[in-house]
């Protein structure tokens, strides 16, 4: 496919006059087509409460020739080279590169995070689909003599559900379908209901690169994720939401045995030990605390702080908080705390603020929900050494609200930090290294940073321990669960 080709395409996305969503037409993808469907549906914008334009609702028949369409493409695309399919992903690349700018408005228009923080979303994705491109799952020899070969080779699975969220739903949504598609599978996307827009227009700005049925694109109500996990013919499911949905892919995967990978829920503690430098390290963790609102997996969820500087940590923390982290609209300059992503999500917010000022804490900061009917808004707030058993501690929150939370002793802080049925990530904030390693080692986590939170990068296994999920994605580790390790043994000599 050539440039021109792309750019070609890209002239007939019509992204334009995407912040007021009016000339935007969003499609479901099946075989190299846009099906339309009877019925559509539409999210709502997180800043302003108004409908957005009309989404497709994906029916079972959908599904059923989206798959039938998968498995007839598969059987040539997972015959392809390596060398081939990352041409097209690295083309594919381009692609969204080439659109980048009316991607990002789109993608801050629905999930109402601030514009910044859609274009790193963007830096990401495009950065992660070029390694992906250079990622090569290579058989190896297990055994070699005058007798026999023993070779393990990876072998695609067939057709694979990308089931995925709205909070980041361009890195995540695309975090899947790279994978999946380098490793010689077909893939079907579905976003979620409250952010089917982006999504969609990724695929569409595949069209032109990958063949039919390769990838495609499904947008429905809460029926369709079910319906998938469901679906005999769908061979693994690679899913990404909260624990309480992971398990009921699981169960539902299970019926049929069908893989899957899930990347769920975390409530990560972050550790500051006692000989940091505050000044240094606070810009980052107050931003790895309320970035994209707190609805995030992997921020930090619960920052620990040693007694010795608990205070000075806490004013520190307030000021950079108030001065710095700015709540307002996704387009407005300068913010870091957009909307909550969605009603639902938002409801969850007000009740988590409300338990917390019905029990009492403290709150270092106060934060205000902004409650007008005209987006879902909530200011940063920073609760004050709470109970370790407290909603605030134990719970996910998904919003812009943490507890801080004094300790005195490594082993104690250790054993505060595992103790939830969490994992996905961790930190250690400390100038002794050696200690610093040694605490990192001891927490139960997907990923562990030492001075440092939620670093995350496409050669780089990620995922959780625990509830947090079961597997990895990224790096060749996540390839491999797209595959099956498949045991070739060679006899050379037999005929002889
Ligand atoms: P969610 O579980 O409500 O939904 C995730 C996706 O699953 C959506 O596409 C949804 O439509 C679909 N879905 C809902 N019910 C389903 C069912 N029964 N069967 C199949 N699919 C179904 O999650 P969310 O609210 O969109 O996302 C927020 C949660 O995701 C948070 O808990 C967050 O921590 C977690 N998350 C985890 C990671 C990670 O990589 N570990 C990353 C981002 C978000």
């Amino acid at each position: 496919m050539s440039i021109d080709k792309i750019l070609q395409l890209t002239a007939s996305v019509q992204l334009d006059n995407l912040q007021d969503g009016s000339h935007l037409e969003a499609s479901n993808i099946i075989n190299g087509q846009f099906v339309p469907t009877a019925k559509t549906r539409h999210s709502i914008d997180p800043a302003t409460e108004e409908p957005l334009p009309p989404a497709p609702l994906a029916t079972k028949q959908d599904l059923d020739a989206a798959v039938k369409h998968a498995h007839e493409a598969f059987k040539t695309w997972s015959q392809t080279t390596f060398d081939h399919r990352a041409q097209l992903m690295l083309q594919y690349a381009d692609a969204i590169e080439a659109n980048r700018a009316d991607l990002e408005k789109l993608n801050t228009m629905e999930s109402g995070k601030p514009l910044l923080v859609s274009k790193t979303e963007f830096d990401f994705t495009i950065r992660w689909l070029r390694t992906f491109a250079t990622m090569q799952l290579k058989d190896e020899v297990i055994e070699d003599d005058d007798e026999r070969t023993v070779y393990g080779t990876y072998r695609p699975l067939g057709v694979c559900g990308a089931i995925v969220p709205w909070n980041w739903p361009v890195l995540l949504g695309l975090g899947k379908i790279g994978p999946a598609l380098m490793t010689g599978n077909a893939v079907i996307m579905k976003p979620s209901p409250y952010t089917p827009y982006t999504d969609l227009k990724l695929c569409e700005l595949s069209m032109a690169i990958f063949p039919p049925g390769v990838f495609q694109a499904l947008s429905g109500d809460d029926a369709l994720g079910p319906w998938m996990t469901e679906h005999p013919d769908i061979n693994l499911i690679t899913f990404t939401g909260s624990v309480r949905t992971g398990k009921l892919v699981a169960a539902s995967c299970a019926k049929t045995l069908k893989r899957c990978i899930l990347e769920l829920g975390g409530n990560d503690a972050l550790i500051v030990c006692e000989d940091v430098d505050i000044a240094k390290c606070l810009p980052k963790i107050a931003t790895m605390t309320f970035i994209n609102s707190g609805q995030i997996c992997m921020l930090a969820k619960r920052i620990y702080v040693h007694e010795a500087i608990y205070d000075e940590f806490r004013a520190a923390l307030v000021e950079f908080t108030k001065e710095h982290v700015k709540t307002g609209g996704g387009f407005e300059p300068g913010v870091l705390v957009g909307p909550i992503q969605n009603k639902m999500q938002f409801d969850l917010v007000k009740d988590m603020y409300r338990d917390v000022k019905d029990s009492g804490y403290q709150l270092a900061l106060d934060g205000r929900i902004l409650d007008s009917g005209k987006g879902y808004f909530a200011e940063p707030t920073i609760v004050d050494n709470p109970p370790d058993d407290s909603r605030i501690v134990v719970e996910e929150p998904f919003g812009p609200i943490v507890p801080l939370l004094k300790w005195s002793s490594d082993d104690e802080v250790v054993d505060r930090a595992n103790s939830l049925n969490h994992g996905l990530g961790a930190s250690v904030w400390c100038r002794d290294l050696v200690r610093a390693e040694r605490l990192a080692r001891r927490l139960s986590a997907g990923s562990v940073w030492v001075n440092s939170h939620f670093d995350v990068a496409p050669n780089v296994p990620f995922g959780g321990t625990k509830e947090s999920g079961i597997g990895r994605e990224w790096g060749l580790e996540g390839f491999k669960q797209f595959t099956d390790h498949v045991s070739l043994w060679v006899w050379k000599k037999i005929f002889d």
